[in-house]
Order: C-alpha cells, then structure tokens, then sequence
C-alpha cells in the first residue's frame, strides 16, 4: 500500500541542536544495526521505517557493514527509500559510516583514505543516495595518520557526497585531536557517535563527554539499552525471541550474567515507581542532562518503537533517585 506520512508526525517528538551547527536531531534517533539484513523480514523493517518517522523520527543511521550480510540493511533502505520516502527526503538525516571489515584486501576495512571514498560511494549506490546527511569514520585506526582520515572526511563533505562528519568511537584524546584537524580544514566536526548507556559509562570516565561539551559538539549514543539488557526484557532470563537467543546478534548469551539480572530487577522497580518502563528510564537516563543529542535505538518490532518514543513524557529524574540508580550500578 502507498505510503503517506502521518500528518500529526511532528507534534510530539523533541528535536535538540548537535553542538553548535544548524541541525535538529530527535531525542530518539533509530538505527539498522540489527533487524534490517537480508536475514530478516522486510515487511517487519518496513513497518518500523514507518512507524518511526509517523513518530517524529527523522534520523535513520547506517554504515556499510550492517546486514548480515554486510551491505544488506543500506540495500534494504534504498528499496524502501524508493518506494515509500521518495516524497520526504528532506525530511530526514540519514547517515552511514565506513571502518570495519567490508571488502577483502588492504582497502576493505579501517580509516584511509582510499577505503572511505570508496566505501562511501558504495553506500551512495546500495542506498541509491546522491549524498548522505552525516558520514562517520566508524572507528579509530591505529595505523593511519588521524590527518589522512580527517582529510578523506573533508573531501567527501567537499565533494558533496556528505552534508557533515562525525567519528565514532574515538577516545576523548583522539577527540580532541580529530576537532582540531577537521577545524583547520574548514569542515567541522558535526557529532561523536560513542556508546553509552546505564550499564557502560565510559564516555563520562574517559573525558570524551567533556571535550564533546567544551568543543560543543554533538553526540548520539548508540546502544543506549545496551542491545536490550535494559529493557523489561531479561528479567528472567534468556528469552528465545530476543536479540541474545539468536544466531546473527551481538549480544552474546553469555553476557545476561546474574549479576546483570540482579541490577535490572532492581532498575526496573525504579522505572515503574516513575510509571516507566525499564526501557523507557533507560533512554531518558541517558538524556537526562542535555549532553546527550540524541539517543540511537535499535528495534525489532514496531511496539518497542513505540514505547521507546513514550520515554520522552518524563525525562526529568529527582536527585533521589539518580542516587538509587548510581548505587545500584555501582553494587
Ligand atoms: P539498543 O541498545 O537500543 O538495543 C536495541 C534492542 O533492544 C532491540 O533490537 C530489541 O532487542 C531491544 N528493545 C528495544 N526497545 C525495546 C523495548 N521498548 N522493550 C523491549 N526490548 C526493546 O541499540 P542497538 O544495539 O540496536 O544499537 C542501536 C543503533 O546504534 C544501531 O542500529 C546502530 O545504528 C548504532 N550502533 C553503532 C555502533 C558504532 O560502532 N557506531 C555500534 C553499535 C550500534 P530484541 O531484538 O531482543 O527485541
């Protein structure tokens, strides 16, 4: 059936500036790690795009590699880029990302220049994209001078082939660094895709979190349920529709330890004295202060979406209970 968005799609969801650029992002942003592949249904990822952006949703990440296999979900987005969002291109902030393993050789993987203008443009391609919105170096290398990287981030913005850049996972220091490249050439640094959530703080230990605030520059948080953990999910246990049960995850079953258990059980009665669920208290946890542009969601079915998007009815935590919360992951 054709496709017509929702005309209330802008009524509800909260946009927040990325550092100090032009771009609105939306508090919850959703990303096609998982649930967008070859392998997996396309009515089902179909019905989500929808969903998503009848909720105010605008931004869709991707980055060559997700699948499986790898280049499947820009695949997939391309078709429904076609036949369901032609009308709404403007309307929303896609992005991809090159760093990881894609193609065989020296050239299929890490941040030079020849594997990122490359890959780049084979995303262009699967996504049938004249250019994306925001383009990352997915991750550090530590064998290329940062210089080149930046350099290659630059000419793609030059060429037209990015409208921004952002780097994910790079530490405060390299940061730091990158900032500074990226300002000399005279393309900004848009935003720092880094995970956090609850249950893996480190971008406040690091210091990557204060060279964000300092340089005002933007940041999205990917995992912020930490692939599910955070969700109502594992209270008891492995269930076999999720994410840790199957094959193709990356959540290991081996990662829902006891320990893990005992902290949501005890997070979770948190989040339903504030009439929240778990993943609800999770995502607002992490826009709690305004450091946060966005946080970056994944989703298997359209409900989750849904109640994923609700969070943002109650951001606000009272000092009590973000004290509960700290004694809890620190138990
Ligand atoms: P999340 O931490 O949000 O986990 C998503 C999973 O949690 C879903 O697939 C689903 O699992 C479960 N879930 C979501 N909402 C609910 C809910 N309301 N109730 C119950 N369960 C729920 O994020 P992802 O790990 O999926 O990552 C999000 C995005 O971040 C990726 O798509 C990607 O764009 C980006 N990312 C970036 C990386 C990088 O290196 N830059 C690395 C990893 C991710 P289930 O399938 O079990 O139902």
């Amino acid at each position: 059936m054709t496709y017509l968005a929702s005309p209330t799609r802008y009524d509800s969801m909260k946009y927040n500036r990325t550092g100090n650029s032009g771009l609105l992002l939306p508090a919850i942003s959703l990303g096609l790690w998982h649930n967008f592949g070859g392998v997996d249904t396309f009515e089902n990822g179909r019905a989500m795009l929808r969903r998503a952006f009848d909720l105010g949703i605008t931004h869709f990440d991707l980055a060559n590699n997700y699948g499986p296999p790898p280049g499947s979900a820009e695949e997939m987005f391309g078709t429904i880029l076609k036949t369901d969002f032609k009308p709404y291109r403007d309307e929303l902030v896609i992005s991809s990302k090159a760093g990881y393993h894609m193609w065989d050789g020296p050239y299929g993987e890490w941040g030079s220049k020849k594997y990122l203008i490359a890959s780049l443009d084979q995303s262009l391609k699967r996504m049938g994209l004249d250019y994306v919105d925001i383009f990352y170096s997915h991750r550090p290398d530590p064998n290329t001078p940062l210089e080149e990287t930046m350099r290659a981030l630059d000419q793609i913005v030059r060429q037209g082939k990015a409208l921004y850049v952002g780097i994910s996972s790079y530490n405060a220091e390299q940061t730091a660094k990158a900032i500074e490249i990226l300002e000399e050439l005279g393309t900004p640094m848009l935003i720092h895709q880094p995970s956090y959530s609850m249950l893996n703080r480190w971008i406040e230990e690091d210091g990557l979190q204060d060279v964000l605030e300092e340089n005002k520059i933007g940041s999205i948080a990917f995992c912020p349920l930490q692939q599910g953990l955070l969700t109502n999910k594992y209270l008891g246990g492995v269930p076999k529709d999720s994410r840790a049960a199957k094959s193709t995850g990356a959540l290991g079953e081996d990662q829902v330890t006891e320990e893990v258990i005992t902290k949501i059980q005890k997070l979770n009665r948190i989040a339903e004295d504030r009439q929240q669920s778990l993943a609800q208290m999770a995502l607002a946890w992490v826009l709690r202060d305004g450091k946060v542009t966005s946080a970056l969601i994944g989703a298997s079915r359209v409900s989750q979406i849904e109640d994923n998007v609700a969070a943002l009815n109650n951001l606000s935590f009272t000092t009590e209970e973000l004290t509960q919360i700290d004694q809890i992951l620190n138990s």
